[in-house]
Protein backbone atom coordinates (compact mmCIF):
# COMPACT_ATOMS: atom_id res chain seq x y z
CA UNK A 1 0.00 0.00 0.00
CA UNK A 2 1.46 3.29 -0.74
CA UNK A 3 2.09 5.78 1.63
CA UNK A 4 0.31 8.43 -0.12
CA UNK A 5 -2.87 8.91 -1.31
CA UNK A 6 -3.35 12.00 -4.02
CA UNK A 7 -6.82 13.41 -5.11
CA UNK A 8 -7.68 16.82 -7.07
CA UNK A 9 -10.06 19.52 -5.95
CA UNK A 10 -13.23 19.31 -7.67
CA UNK A 11 -15.58 21.69 -5.88
CA UNK A 12 -14.58 24.55 -3.08
CA UNK A 13 -17.04 26.57 -1.75
CA UNK A 14 -17.46 30.03 0.29
CA UNK A 15 -18.96 29.09 3.28
CA UNK A 16 -18.28 31.77 5.57
CA UNK A 17 -15.99 34.90 5.22
CA UNK A 18 -13.33 33.20 6.38
CA UNK A 19 -14.08 29.18 5.76
CA UNK A 20 -14.38 27.37 2.67
CA UNK A 21 -15.39 24.00 2.20
CA UNK A 22 -13.37 21.88 -0.30
CA UNK A 23 -14.40 18.48 -2.23
CA UNK A 24 -11.63 15.91 -3.10
CA UNK A 25 -12.00 13.50 -5.09
CA UNK A 26 -9.31 10.62 -4.48
CA UNK A 27 -7.20 9.35 -7.30
CA UNK A 28 -8.19 5.60 -6.59
CA UNK A 29 -9.73 2.74 -8.13
CA UNK A 30 -10.41 0.85 -4.74
CA UNK A 31 -12.42 2.68 -2.37
CA UNK A 32 -10.54 4.12 0.08
CA UNK A 33 -12.59 3.52 3.21
CA UNK A 34 -12.80 6.14 6.38
CA UNK A 35 -14.65 5.98 9.43
CA UNK A 36 -16.18 9.29 10.94
CA UNK A 37 -14.49 11.39 12.95
CA UNK A 38 -10.92 10.93 11.19
CA UNK A 39 -8.59 13.17 9.49
CA UNK A 40 -5.81 13.12 6.67
CA UNK A 41 -2.37 14.85 7.11
CA UNK A 42 -1.96 16.29 3.60
CA UNK A 43 2.13 17.07 2.53
CA UNK A 44 1.15 20.48 0.92
CA UNK A 45 4.22 22.95 -1.07
CA UNK A 46 4.38 25.19 1.50
CA UNK A 47 8.16 24.85 3.04
CA UNK A 48 10.88 23.52 1.70
CA UNK A 49 11.34 21.37 5.00
CA UNK A 50 9.24 18.38 4.35
CA UNK A 51 7.67 18.14 8.53
CA UNK A 52 6.81 21.61 8.00
CA UNK A 53 4.67 20.69 4.82
CA UNK A 54 2.08 18.93 7.20
CA UNK A 55 -1.25 19.70 8.23
CA UNK A 56 -4.32 17.48 8.50
CA UNK A 57 -7.95 18.37 7.93
CA UNK A 58 -11.01 16.51 9.60
CA UNK A 59 -12.96 14.74 7.31
CA UNK A 60 -16.24 15.93 7.24
CA UNK A 61 -18.48 14.38 5.71
CA UNK A 62 -20.05 10.71 6.47
CA UNK A 63 -18.40 8.05 4.84
CA UNK A 64 -19.96 6.84 1.21
CA UNK A 65 -17.80 5.43 -0.78
CA UNK A 66 -17.77 7.77 -3.38
CA UNK A 67 -13.89 8.79 -2.68
CA UNK A 68 -14.71 12.29 -2.21
CA UNK A 69 -13.69 13.86 0.98
CA UNK A 70 -14.78 16.81 2.37
CA UNK A 71 -13.20 19.38 4.51
CA UNK A 72 -14.26 22.84 5.85
CA UNK A 73 -11.29 24.94 6.56
CA UNK A 74 -11.05 28.19 8.28
CA UNK A 75 -8.39 30.66 6.97
CA UNK A 76 -5.78 31.83 9.49
CA UNK A 77 -3.77 35.29 8.97
CA UNK A 78 -0.60 34.69 7.60
CA UNK A 79 -1.19 30.60 8.20
CA UNK A 80 1.27 28.96 5.66
CA UNK A 81 -1.17 26.09 4.80
CA UNK A 82 -4.15 27.87 4.64
CA UNK A 83 -2.84 30.79 2.71
CA UNK A 84 -1.88 27.92 -0.04
CA UNK A 85 -5.42 26.44 0.44
CA UNK A 86 -7.37 29.89 -0.05
CA UNK A 87 -5.27 31.64 -2.52
CA UNK A 88 -3.46 29.59 -4.70
CA UNK A 89 -4.67 25.94 -4.78
CA UNK A 90 -8.45 25.92 -7.01
CA UNK A 91 -10.39 23.40 -9.04
CA UNK A 92 -8.08 20.86 -10.56
CA UNK A 93 -5.59 21.38 -7.84
CA UNK A 94 -3.99 17.85 -6.71
CA UNK A 95 -3.43 17.58 -3.43
CA UNK A 96 -1.13 14.84 -1.69
CA UNK A 97 -2.14 12.90 1.52
CA UNK A 98 -1.94 9.77 4.09
CA UNK A 99 -4.17 7.42 4.69
CA UNK A 100 -7.59 8.91 6.61
CA UNK A 101 -6.09 8.12 10.43
CA UNK A 102 -7.20 8.75 13.77
CA UNK A 103 -9.36 7.57 16.77
CA UNK A 104 -11.43 10.22 17.55
CA UNK A 105 -13.95 7.98 16.31
CA UNK A 106 -17.33 6.83 17.41
CA UNK A 107 -18.04 3.89 19.82
CA UNK A 108 -18.87 0.53 18.05
CA UNK A 109 -22.01 0.33 19.75
CA UNK A 110 -23.61 3.32 21.20
CA UNK A 111 -25.05 2.76 24.26
CA UNK A 112 -24.47 6.53 25.84
CA UNK A 113 -25.79 10.00 25.29
CA UNK A 114 -23.18 11.68 23.21
CA UNK A 115 -22.54 14.99 23.32
CA UNK A 116 -20.89 17.15 20.64
CA UNK A 117 -18.68 20.37 21.38
CA UNK A 118 -17.05 21.95 19.15
CA UNK A 119 -16.18 26.20 17.61
CA UNK A 120 -15.75 26.93 14.43
CA UNK A 121 -14.31 23.92 12.09
CA UNK A 122 -14.00 21.84 15.02
CA UNK A 123 -17.83 20.90 13.56
CA UNK A 124 -16.04 18.66 10.90
CA UNK A 125 -16.00 15.58 12.72
CA UNK A 126 -19.01 15.56 14.31
CA UNK A 127 -20.98 16.47 10.91
CA UNK A 128 -19.51 12.93 9.43
CA UNK A 129 -20.39 11.32 12.92
CA UNK A 130 -23.86 12.98 12.97
CA UNK A 131 -24.44 12.08 9.29
CA UNK A 132 -23.27 8.41 9.75
CA UNK A 133 -25.59 8.00 12.45
CA UNK A 134 -28.35 9.52 10.73
CA UNK A 135 -27.50 7.69 7.14
CA UNK A 136 -27.48 4.09 8.22
CA UNK A 137 -29.86 4.34 10.83
CA UNK A 138 -27.33 3.47 13.43
CA UNK A 139 -28.87 2.57 16.93
CA UNK A 140 -28.02 5.62 19.17
CA UNK A 141 -29.60 7.79 22.07
CA UNK A 142 -29.73 11.00 21.95
CA UNK A 143 -27.03 13.44 20.44
CA UNK A 144 -26.38 17.18 20.91
CA UNK A 145 -24.37 19.23 19.14
CA UNK A 146 -23.21 22.25 20.61
CA UNK A 147 -21.50 24.38 18.32
CA UNK A 148 -20.06 28.12 18.92
CA UNK A 149 -18.34 30.57 17.21
CA UNK A 150 -18.57 34.96 17.03
CA UNK A 151 -21.16 36.16 14.78
CA UNK A 152 -23.93 34.57 12.76
CA UNK A 153 -21.99 35.26 9.94
CA UNK A 154 -19.79 32.82 11.02
CA UNK A 155 -22.19 29.41 11.81
CA UNK A 156 -21.12 26.52 9.29
CA UNK A 157 -23.94 24.11 8.24
CA UNK A 158 -26.68 25.69 9.46
CA UNK A 159 -29.84 24.55 8.10
CA UNK A 160 -28.42 21.41 7.68
CA UNK A 161 -28.37 20.66 11.45
CA UNK A 162 -31.54 22.46 11.61
CA UNK A 163 -33.23 20.05 9.20
CA UNK A 164 -31.70 17.22 11.26
CA UNK A 165 -33.26 18.45 14.31
CA UNK A 166 -36.47 18.41 12.61
CA UNK A 167 -36.57 15.17 11.24
CA UNK A 168 -34.90 13.39 14.07
CA UNK A 169 -36.33 14.02 17.71
CA UNK A 170 -33.21 12.52 19.58
CA UNK A 171 -30.97 14.94 17.74
CA UNK A 172 -30.60 18.62 19.49
CA UNK A 173 -28.79 21.53 17.57
CA UNK A 174 -27.81 24.72 19.71
CA UNK A 175 -25.65 27.43 18.39
CA UNK A 176 -23.65 29.71 20.88
CA UNK A 177 -22.65 33.53 19.63
CA UNK A 178 -19.65 35.28 20.87
CA UNK A 179 -19.92 38.67 19.37
CA UNK A 180 -23.60 38.73 18.24
CA UNK A 181 -26.12 41.56 19.28
CA UNK A 182 -28.87 40.53 17.99
CA UNK A 183 -29.44 36.86 18.41
CA UNK A 184 -32.50 34.60 20.07
CA UNK A 185 -29.91 31.83 21.19
CA UNK A 186 -27.26 31.15 23.41
CA UNK A 187 -24.64 34.24 24.23
CA UNK A 188 -21.23 33.34 25.32
CA UNK A 189 -19.57 30.33 24.62
CA UNK A 190 -19.97 26.95 24.26
CA UNK A 191 -19.33 26.13 28.10
CA UNK A 192 -22.29 27.90 29.56
CA UNK A 193 -24.65 25.54 27.65
CA UNK A 194 -23.07 22.27 28.83
CA UNK A 195 -22.92 23.73 32.22
CA UNK A 196 -26.32 24.52 32.51
CA UNK A 197 -28.06 21.23 30.36
CA UNK A 198 -25.76 18.63 32.09
CA UNK A 199 -24.85 20.01 35.53
CA UNK A 200 -26.44 17.01 37.24
CA UNK A 201 -23.91 14.36 36.23
CA UNK A 202 -24.91 10.92 34.94
CA UNK A 203 -22.98 8.00 33.71
CA UNK A 204 -25.02 8.11 30.42
CA UNK A 205 -23.07 10.86 28.89
CA UNK A 206 -20.20 11.07 26.60
CA UNK A 207 -18.35 14.35 25.98
CA UNK A 208 -16.62 14.84 22.69
CA UNK A 209 -14.76 17.71 22.17
CA UNK A 210 -13.27 19.56 19.24
CA UNK A 211 -11.44 22.37 18.31
CA UNK A 212 -8.21 24.64 19.20
CA UNK A 213 -6.89 24.01 22.61
CA UNK A 214 -8.03 27.21 24.56
CA UNK A 215 -11.39 25.98 24.48
CA UNK A 216 -10.91 22.05 24.39
CA UNK A 217 -8.75 22.63 27.58
CA UNK A 218 -10.78 24.84 29.45
CA UNK A 219 -13.65 22.33 28.06
CA UNK A 220 -12.29 19.36 29.83
CA UNK A 221 -11.42 21.27 32.51
CA UNK A 222 -15.00 22.27 33.52
CA UNK A 223 -16.57 18.97 32.52
CA UNK A 224 -14.29 17.42 35.25
CA UNK A 225 -15.12 20.44 37.66
CA UNK A 226 -18.80 19.26 37.30
CA UNK A 227 -17.97 16.32 38.27
CA UNK A 228 -17.28 13.68 35.17
CA UNK A 229 -15.23 11.20 34.74
CA UNK A 230 -12.40 11.23 32.26
CA UNK A 231 -13.51 8.09 30.84
CA UNK A 232 -16.52 10.46 29.91
CA UNK A 233 -14.76 12.82 28.17
CA UNK A 234 -12.84 12.83 24.21
CA UNK A 235 -11.21 15.27 22.64
CA UNK A 236 -9.34 16.18 19.38
CA UNK A 237 -6.96 19.11 19.61
CA UNK A 238 -6.81 21.31 15.90
CA UNK A 239 -3.52 23.23 17.83
C1 LIG B 1 -6.26 16.23 13.77
C2 LIG B 1 -6.41 17.63 13.25
C3 LIG B 1 -7.51 17.95 12.45
C4 LIG B 1 -7.65 19.26 11.98
N1 LIG B 1 -8.76 19.55 11.24
C5 LIG B 1 -8.96 20.81 10.82
C6 LIG B 1 -10.14 21.14 10.07
O1 LIG B 1 -10.98 20.29 9.77
N2 LIG B 1 -10.31 22.44 9.70
C7 LIG B 1 -9.39 23.41 10.00
O2 LIG B 1 -9.60 24.58 9.63
N3 LIG B 1 -8.26 23.12 10.70
C8 LIG B 1 -8.02 21.86 11.08
N4 LIG B 1 -6.87 21.54 11.78
C9 LIG B 1 -5.81 22.58 11.90
C10 LIG B 1 -4.88 22.51 10.70
O3 LIG B 1 -4.13 21.32 10.72
C11 LIG B 1 -3.86 23.66 10.65
O4 LIG B 1 -3.19 23.74 11.88
C12 LIG B 1 -4.51 24.99 10.36
O5 LIG B 1 -5.17 24.96 9.10
C13 LIG B 1 -3.45 26.12 10.36
O6 LIG B 1 -2.47 25.82 9.41
P1 LIG B 1 -1.65 26.98 8.70
O7 LIG B 1 -0.48 26.32 8.06
O8 LIG B 1 -2.53 27.84 7.87
O9 LIG B 1 -1.15 27.85 9.90
P2 LIG B 1 0.37 27.89 10.47
O10 LIG B 1 1.28 28.48 9.47
O11 LIG B 1 0.67 26.51 10.98
O12 LIG B 1 0.18 28.89 11.68
C14 LIG B 1 -0.97 28.93 12.44
C15 LIG B 1 -0.63 29.24 13.88
O13 LIG B 1 -1.77 29.75 14.52
C16 LIG B 1 -2.00 29.03 15.72
N5 LIG B 1 -3.36 29.18 16.23
C17 LIG B 1 -3.57 29.43 17.46
N6 LIG B 1 -4.86 29.59 17.74
C18 LIG B 1 -5.51 29.44 16.65
C19 LIG B 1 -6.90 29.50 16.32
N7 LIG B 1 -7.87 29.74 17.17
N8 LIG B 1 -7.21 29.33 15.10
C20 LIG B 1 -6.27 29.09 14.27
N9 LIG B 1 -4.95 29.01 14.51
C21 LIG B 1 -4.57 29.19 15.70
C22 LIG B 1 -1.53 27.64 15.39
O14 LIG B 1 -1.28 26.84 16.51
C23 LIG B 1 -0.23 27.99 14.65
O15 LIG B 1 0.80 28.28 15.52
C24 LIG B 1 -6.69 20.25 12.27
C25 LIG B 1 -5.58 19.91 13.06
C26 LIG B 1 -5.44 18.63 13.53
C27 LIG B 1 -4.24 18.29 14.37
Amino acid sequence: MPKFLTGNIIKIKNETPTTKRFWVKINSEEIINFQAGQFVTMELPIHEKRLKRMRSYSIANAPDKNNILEFCIVYLENGLATSYLFNVATIGTELKFKYPAGVFILPQKIEHDLIFICTGTGVAPFRSMIHFIYNNNISHKKIHLIFGTRKKENILYQKEFENLEKEHPNFKYTIVLSREEHWEGYKGYVHQVYEKEYKDISDEKRFYLCGWSMMVDEGIERLKNIGYQENQIRFELYG
